[in-house]
């Protein structure tokens, strides 16, 4: 039978592996060179991930809206944070992720390292997007509907901290958490000007490396 339907894993006509493609050219020429990265993303169903009124934007380089005032990031932001979190010199195994959202990133996250730890302060949004990931197949990940400045200190330390939401200053307690050798990537700012910060954890020091400048919503106190 000949699949008609854009709500399938391969996709059709703008969701098709041929549109997926050209995004992943528009990534290469913006400067992502990871093949692995790279070819995570063209086999992820981005349009599975947002509502279906959006389907045929899903493969623009568009940040986009998944309800309750968040927003699914912009391709080129995931490829570019992943990246960053996993290039080291350390092996990159377990890593914790801040802001869920709709689990696009965290769907990229699982299928580059062996288990992801995400927290989501919306406990709705969190619901949709771990029965998204299990529909999926993406099962390497524990879920916590909790607020991201505290971290996840019972699965501390982390070989990586990524991100989601921008908060005014780096917290602490995710600094904390960082294993040796691990980075923490971070947008950091008011939300109108927000820079993206790499963080690694030496041995008696952290380094820190000032990056793109980004935007993301910010981080905000609390769960619901
Ligand atoms: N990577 C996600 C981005 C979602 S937007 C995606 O691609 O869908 C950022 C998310 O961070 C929002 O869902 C927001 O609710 C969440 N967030 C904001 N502050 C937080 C906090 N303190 N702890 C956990 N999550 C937080």
């Amino acid at each position: 039978m000949v699949e008609t339907n854009a709500r399938t894993r391969e996709g059709v006509g703008m969701t098709s592996l041929r549109t997926r493609r050209r995004l992943i050219g528009r990534l290469r020429d913006q400067g992502i060179t990871d093949e692995n990265v790279l070819s995570v993303i063209e086999q992820t169903p981005r349009h599975l991930f947002i509502d279906e009124a959006l389907s045929h934007k899903a493969y623009e380089d568009t940040a986009l809206p998944i309800g309750h005032n968040q927003t699914i990031s912009q391709p080129l932001v995931v490829a570019l944070m992943t990246v960053l979190v996993l290039n080291n010199d350390i092996q990159v195994k377990r890593v914790l992720e801040v802001g869920t959202g709709c689990g696009y990133q965290t769907s990229i996250l699982s299928q580059l390292v062996s288990w992801v730890f995400s927290i989501e302060r919306i406990g709705g949004l969190q619901k949709q997007a771990k029965e998204r990931m299990i529909s999926l197949g993406y099962r390497n990940v524990s879920y916590l509907n909790g607020d991201g400045f505290d971290g996840w200190q019972s699965n501390q330390p982390f070989d990586g901290i990524l991100v989601s939401a921008a908060p005014r200053v780096v917290p602490d307690s995710l600094l904390k958490q960082l294993g040796i050798g691990a980075k923490l990537v971070i947008p950091v700012g008011s939300s109108d000007h927000q820079r993206l910060r790499i963080i690694t954890r030496k041995v008696d020091r952290f380094e820190e490396e000032q990056r793109e400048a980004v935007r993301f919503v910010p981080m905000l106190n609390g769960r619901r």
